[in-house]
């Protein structure tokens, strides 16, 4: 006698078994909000949240699927996969949610800052207080008393933000009067060395040398980068010595940074030099708030308390968290605060897993349907233009690699091209909730895998 079995007992088997096939996570990553509706006919139909689970399973699991599921259920013929209309509904609120909440800021051509980054959306906290005032004091004594100011601390602790806030701010302040230059330092030795290759060696010291204020992120990016080095010490001296500002920032002390001329050095140590330390948890909190409310994310305070509990090294990744959590609470529709902190943890797993490029563009590859070397090499057809980019930006969000070293990967491309693919995606991004939703989804796959 044949054993009967209810639909859902029966799909629960179908995924134990799939999970020895392919890996837990894929299952989890893809299958979480499918759910058995019926067998009609020979027909499994499958409930999915979206079209872009609905395409995946039936381009990359059909076929294994199907063969998994008809060892469970012997009269089975097919699967057909539905999308389910109140998750459609759900992802329309938030897509519309999304583009009310969030604006678009550009980076500003003649100065190089984004106008994201201010003073006023900059929590200050114990330890930061020193560096906020610093930051005040340089806007109102321009070229004075804190020149050059040199902010260091470890990453995602705020030095980006508040150099750049200098900036804005000062060109606010001073109705667009005083020439304001910012530049990481990765990109003042880029430019260095295409000025060098064509020879335009005038534009590049016009640039950096006719301003009032030039602020200079990362410098210990300058370690064993010589012609960089001497051009900045040259720099320096032609901007100081016309009592014009400088700003600094550094992931360590003037003194910590190797391979690093000591006249430069000295100059570093010549104005004020201050840290900035990690956050305690009530800034942790009040910086997540902040966000909370920015990106209309409406997550409760005891979600917001539990994440400003776990991560405490960088803020960086309290809002990677923040944006993690809130993610999975409006996709996966859950709500249940105990959750949460096994999110943080997926996230924290995630992120301190090692990813190698290589790994990356298999996926964003596999994902889009494409060939690996179609999508590295210089091939100009449309369809393979927007994955690229995408791929760019993922290798840059997820491999944290350099757009150097991105560029190198994908066949000896120029950094200001995956720059500008990076910076498209990122904007697109905020705008197109479909694209946005695409990028998780190979995160999530990449991250998983
Ligand atoms: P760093 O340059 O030190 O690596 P960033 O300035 O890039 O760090 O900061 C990482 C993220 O954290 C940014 O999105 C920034 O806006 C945010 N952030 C850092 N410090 C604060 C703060 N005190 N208040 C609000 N946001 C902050
Ligand atoms: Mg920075």
């Amino acid at each position: 006698m044949e054993e009967r079995i209810d639909l859902n007992t029966g799909w629960q088997k179908v995924l134990l078994r799939l999970e020895e096939k392919v890996s837990k996570p894929t299952i989890k990553t893809w299958f979480s909000n499918v759910n058995p509706i019926q067998i009609f006919n020979g027909i499994l139909q499958l409930e999915v949240p979206n079209k872009l689970v609905k395409n995946w399973l039936e381009n990359k699991f059909h076929i294994i699927l199907l063969k998994t599921a008809k060892e469970i259920f012997k009269e089975l013929k097919s699967i057909e996969y539905v999308v389910n209309n109140t998750q459609i509904k759900k992802t329309r609120i938030s897509k519309y949610v999304l583009k009310q909440k969030i604006t678009i800021f550009e980076v500003q051509p003649s100065t190089n800052l984004n106008p994201k980054y201010t003073f006023e959306n900059f929590v200050v906290g114990s330890n930061n207080e020193l560096a906020f005032a610093a930051a005040q004091g340089v806007v109102n004594n321009l070229g004075d008393k804190f020149n050059p100011l040199f902010i260091w601390g470890g990453v995602g602790l705020g030095k980006t933000h508040l150099l750049q806030a200098i900036g804005n701010e000062i060109v606010k302040k001073y109705n667009n009067t005083k020439k304001v230059r910012y530049a990481t330092t990765e990109q003042f030795t880029n430019e260095l060395i295409n000025t060098l290759k064509n020879q335009n060696i005038d534009e590049f010291r016009q640039k950096f040398r006719e301003v009032d204020v030039l602020i200079l992120d990362d410098v210990h990016f300058l370690s064993g980068k010589t012609k960089s080095q001497e051009e900045l010490f040259h720099t320096f001296n032609e901007l100081y010595n016309n009592r014009k500002q400088i700003v600094f920032s550094s992931d360590r002390p003037p003194k910590m940074i190797p391979d690093i001329e000591e006249r430069l050095q000295s100059r570093f140590e010549g104005g004020l030099v201050i840290d900035i330390t990690p956050p305690d948890f009530e800034t942790r909190l009040a910086i997540l708030r902040l966000k909370n409310q920015e990106r209309g994310y409406y997550l409760s305070d005891d979600i917001l308390e539990i994440i400003a509990e776990k991560i405490t090294k960088n803020i960086r990744e309290l809002e990677g968290a923040l944006n993690y959590v809130a993610f999975k609470i409006k996709s996966l529709n859950e709500k249940n605060p105990e959750k949460v902190s096994n999110l943080i943890k997926e996230y924290l797993r995630q992120n301190t897993k090692n990813i190698s490029p290589k790994k990356i563009i298999k996926i964003v590859a596999d994902f889009y349907n494409l060939k690996e070397d179609d999508l590295v090499k210089k091939i100009r057809r449309k369809e393979i233009s927007r994955p690229r980019q995408v791929l760019m930006y993922v290798l840059r969000e997820v491999g944290k690699l350099s757009y150097n070293t991105i560029g190198e990967l994908l066949n000896k491309r120029d950094h200001t091209t995956v720059l500008y693919s990076c910076e498209k995606i990122e904007k697109e991004m905020k705008q197109d909730f479909d694209l946005y939703q695409e990028i998780e989804l190979i995160k999530n796959r990449i991250l998983n895998d």
